[in-house]
C-alpha cells in the first residue's frame, strides 16, 4: 500500500469534478486499510465509486479507495442463501452476479452506481426495493482503533436514503463486506413499480423472472438518468420530502395536480422532482452546471464545473422550493 500525495479524483468522483486528495491510498485488502489507519494520518475518508458524493473542494483526509472485492455463498437454506460480498465490489455488478445465479432480491437494484461498501450508507433504493429489504449484516473497520465490529439490521438503523453511517457513526468506519439474504426459488418479485410492467409488456414478457426485471429496469433507468461517464452527475441530488398533511393542503389549493403518497406516519411525500420543476428549474442551466432536461432531481456537470458550482445550484433551488412551497429540501448527496 503506498500513500501518495496531490492526486487529482477526477476520476474517481461521477460528477468528474477536479478536486486533489492531499494524501490518496487503494486498499486491495484488510492490511492495507490497517496500514492506513496506523498511518496517524486524519482524518480518513472512505471512497467507493463517488456516485454519493459533492466534493467542494480539495480534500486534506488521506482519501481511500475501497477496493475490497470478493463473492462468497456462506451459507444455503432450502429456499435462501447468505452471500457476502467485500465492500469494494461494484454494485452493478453484484447484482448481474446474482441474477446470473438464479438468486433473487437485488435485481430491482440493477444500474444504480457505487459499491457495495457504500449500499448499507444510504439503504440505496429503487422501484420499490431497498437495501434492508436483503440485508442481513456488515463488517466494518473502526478508522479510529482499526478494530472489526458486526453491524446487524437493528444497529443500522435504516430509514429513507439513511442510515447510522449518515448519523453519528458518519465517517467512523471502512464497511468491508455484507451479506445479503438472496432467495433460490419462489422470488418475491416486484413488478408494480414505476413503469416495470410496462417495459415488460413491450419486451413481449409474460411470466417475468428476476433476469426480465433486471433487464427493464436497465431499460428504463438508461432511457431517464444521464450516463455519468457522458455528463457528471450523482443521480438524485435531493431526497423526496415528507411534509405534513396541512402544507399539502395548501400546496393542493394552488397546484391541484401535485403528486403525493400518504405515509404509514400520517405525513405526505412529495416528489422533489414536481417541487423543482414548478420552481422552473427543469431543464436550466447555470454556468458549467443545471438541473437535467429530463429530471429536475439530477443536478449535472456539463464540464468544468466546480463542486461549489453545483454546491450553488443546489442552495439556489432550495431556498426557491422553501419560498414557493414552504419545504426545506435535504440533499442525499453527501457535500465533503
Ligand atoms: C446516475 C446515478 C443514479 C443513481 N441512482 C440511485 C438510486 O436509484 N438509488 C440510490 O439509492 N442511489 C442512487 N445513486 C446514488 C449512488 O449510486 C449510491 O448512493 C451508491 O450507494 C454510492 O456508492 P459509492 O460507492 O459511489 O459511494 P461514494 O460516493 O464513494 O461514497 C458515498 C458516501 O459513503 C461513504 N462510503 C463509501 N464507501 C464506504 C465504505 N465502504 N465504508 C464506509 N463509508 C463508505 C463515503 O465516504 C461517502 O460519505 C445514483 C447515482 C448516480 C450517479
Amino acid at each position: 500500500m503506498t500513500i501518495q500525495q496531490n492526486v487529482s479524483l477526477k476520476s474517481f468522483n461521477t460528477f468528474g469534478l477536479d478536486v486533489k486528495a492531499a494524501r490518496f491510498a487503494e486498499i486491495n485488502s484488510l492490511a492495507s486499510l490497517q496500514a492506513c489507519i496506523k498511518s496517524g494520518i486524519k482524518p480518513i475518508l472512505i471512497l467507493g465509486g463517488g456516485s454519493n458524493m459533492l466534493l467542494t473542494g480539495d480534500q486534506q483526509s488521506l482519501v481511500v479507495k475501497n477496493n475490497l472485492t470478493g463473492i462468497n455463498v456462506i451459507k444455503s437454506f432450502r429456499n435462501k442463501v447468505w452471500v457476502e460480498a467485500g465492500g469494494g465490489e461494484n454494485w452493478h455488478q453484484f447484482v448481474g452476479w446474482a441474477v446470473q445465479n438464479g438468486l433473487g432480491g437485488v435485481e430491482n437494484l440493477s444500474l444504480i452506481p457505487g459499491t457495495v461498501g457504500a449500499s448499507p450508507i444510504q439503504n440505496i433504493g429503487a422501484y420499490g426495493v431497498e437495501l434492508k429489504d436483503v440485508f442481513v449484516r456488515l463488517k466494518a473497520v473502526s478508522l479510529e482503533t482499526g478494530k472489526t465490529k458486526t453491524f446487524r439490521r437493528h444497529d443500522c438503523r435504516f430509514g429513507y436514503r439513511d442510515s447510522v453511517f449518515k448519523q453519528e457513526e458518519r465517517g467512523k468506519w471502512c464497511i468491508t463486506s455484507v451479506v445479503f439474504s438472496l432467495t433460490r426459488h419462489q422470488h418475491r418479485l416486484n413488478t408494480s413499480y414505476g413503469d416495470i410492467q410496462k417495459t415488460l409488456e413491450s419486451n413481449g414478457v409474460e411470466k417475468p423472472g428476476i433476469a426480465d426485471i433486471s433487464r427493464a429496469v436497465i431499460q428504463i433507468r438508461s432511457s431517464k438518468l444521464p450516463d455519468p461517464a457522458k455528463i457528471g452527475n450523482c443521480g438524485s441530488f435531493f431526497k423526496n420530502p415528507e411534509t405534513s398533511p396541512a402544507i399539502l393542503q395548501a400546496i393542493l389549493a394552488t397546484h391541484p395536480q401535485a403528486p403525493h403518497y400518504p405515509l404509514q406516519n400520517g405525513q405526505v411525500k412529495i416528489p422533489a422532482g414536481w417541487l423543482i420543476e414548478q420552481c422552473g428549474w427543469k431543464g436550466k442551466r447555470v454556468g458549467n452546471t443545471g438541473c437535467y432536461e429530463k429530471q429536475a432531481l439530477v443536478l449535472v456537470n456539463y464540464g468544468g464545473a466546480t463542486g461549489q458550482e453545483v454546491k450553488n445550484l443546489a442552495y439556489a433551488i432550495i431556498e426557491s422550493v422553501h419560498q414557493k412551497f414552504g419545504i426545506e429540501l435535504e440533499p442525499e448527496v453527501n457535500l465533503l
